[in-house]
């Protein structure tokens, strides 16, 4: 879908002057695109027909960049759709705040589960899990297991107990080990039925928790989105959580998800480990969809992974441009920290589409190649790159064991992050300046 939205989207920026035709064209591609990506109908034309309002009317014609101007409305309306602000989780004033989650089978709450245990415990809560699923083998010990890489407890009755009872029993557990938020895991069925939906009816009845938030897997778009409707009239709801969308490349149900059923997306799933959850913001969300990157995203991860003071300096040297091999080979050891490469520069504004960048090789093996390349270099090569000429490539090759192409290529690249990181810096001060459109 992004890349869809950013070709299209590329025409019109480079337009000084739009015609109301110019803008119905690119709205009409715009809308092959959302259905495209399984982004629900109406929605799709509600969508549409209030981007074409703004974008046609007065302030668009007027405007010096009108083509600039109507990607700020699409990215703007994009945001309203997926809910404007960043929905947070709802602690009750006297704890323990009580969330259970809820889904289909394999949508993801056990892992979830877990994930919001282990991001509510970095805040500072004590979360305990609770094991109400009795009906899949080994959900029980799927939960134990990770409670215990999470060091979490978990409370389990066997699957011998009813739901209900174990959810009761649970929370009772919870405050008596002095818990402050309690993490109901239910189990799933293949496709709603009432049974289930019963059954939670039940628990929710008798433990009154502070959130239910469901859990749906990304990756099956519009059935995601009917699946929320369901449990939102079966059962009510107060937020959901999108698993799986690290696979999901279409986005189709995070962009419908709010406006079918009103109840914002909490939280995203980005992986299968556990520490892959993270909070949803819509207005990130959809300047990633439009291809901006996800900058703030990208600062946060770093913030969370790299050195702050190290960061700070580095932004300064990026900024003065005075990054050099020394910088580099620092930034090498941190960015191992921060996770596999290809996800970080699809963070980049552009870089998400830049396919030269993601053909370059980043894995490890490479980094240690690197590394190696530039400890062969001497301190003034390091700080002084351009003056690495043939000979001094056929030394560095050989004192790192390796050929003189893969010198020449390292060099390039050294440029070529040069050139993004600079980018990434300008475009941070853009969003420092005011809004998230230049
Ligand atoms: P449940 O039946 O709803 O409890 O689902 P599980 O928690 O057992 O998850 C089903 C599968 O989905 C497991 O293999 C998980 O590892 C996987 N999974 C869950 N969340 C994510 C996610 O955000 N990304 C990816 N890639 N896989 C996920
Ligand atoms: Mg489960």
């Amino acid at each position: 879908l992004a890349e869809k939205l950013q070709n299209t989207l590329g025409k019109l920026k480079s337009k000084g002057k739009l015609s109301e035709k110019d803008v119905k064209d690119a709205m009409r591609e715009v809308k092959l695109a959302l259905l495209e990506a399984d982004v629900n109908f109406k929605v799709v034309k509600q969508f549409v027909d209030k981007v074409k309002e703004r974008a046609v009317g007065q302030e668009v014609m007027e405007s010096l960049t009108p083509g600039q101007h109507v990607i700020k409305i699409v990215n703007e309306e994009l945001t309203s759709l997926m809910g404007d602000v960043q929905s947070k989780i709802n602690f009750s004033s006297k704890p323990p705040t009580v969330i259970m989650l809820v889904g289909l089978q394999g949508a993801g709450k056990t892992t979830t589960a877990g994930k919001l245990g282990n991001y509510l415990k970095k805040q500072g809560k004590k979360p305990l899990l609770v094991a109400c699923d009795v009906y899949r083998p080994a959900a029980i010990k799927q939960l134990k297991v990770v409670g215990g890489q999470l060091d979490i407890p978990v409370f389990e009755m066997g699957d011998k107990v009813s739901p209900v009872e174990i959810a009761k029993q649970g929370l009772a557990h919870g405050v008596d080990s002095g818990r402050d938020v309690v993490i109901i895991d239910t189990a799933g069925r293949l496709h709603i039925d009432e049974q289930l939906m019963d059954e939670l009816v039940n628990i929710k009845s008798e433990l009154r928790p502070h959130e239910i938030l469901l859990v749906i897997d990304s990756m099956t778009g519009q059935d995601a989105v009917n699946v929320a409707e369901s449990f939102n009239e079966a059962l009510g709801i107060d937020g959901v959580i999108l698993t799986k969308l690290d696979g999901d490349t279409r986005g189709g149900a995070a962009l419908s998800v709010k406006a079918v059923t009103q109840k914002p997306v909490k939280f995203v799933g980005m992986g299968e480990k556990l520490n892959e959850l993270e909070p949803f913001y819509p207005d990130r969300m959809a300047s990633r969809i439009l291809g901006m990157g996800d900058i703030l995203g990208l600062i946060e991860k770093a913030q969370a992974n790299i050195d702050e003071n190290k960061a700070r300096e580095l932004e300064q040297r990026i900024r003065k441009q005075q990054f050099t091999f020394e910088d580099f080979l620092d930034q090498l050891e941190q960015v191992k920290k921060l996770g596999p490469l290809n996800k970080v520069l699809e963070m980049i504004p552009g870089m998400g589409s830049a396919k030269q960048l993601k053909d370059i090789d980043f894995d490890d093996k490479e980094i240690v190649k690197i590394q190696a390349i530039i400890q062969s270099m001497t301190r003034d090569e390091r700080n002084n790159p351009e003056i690495i000429n043939g000979s001094r490539r056929k030394r560095i090759a050989k004192g790192s064991g390796t050929s003189v192409q893969e010198v020449n290529r390292l060099l390039k690249q050294f440029e070529q992050t040069k050139k993004m990181m600079k980018k990434f810096a300008d475009m941070e001060k853009g969003f420092k300046k005011g809004g998230n459109m230049k």
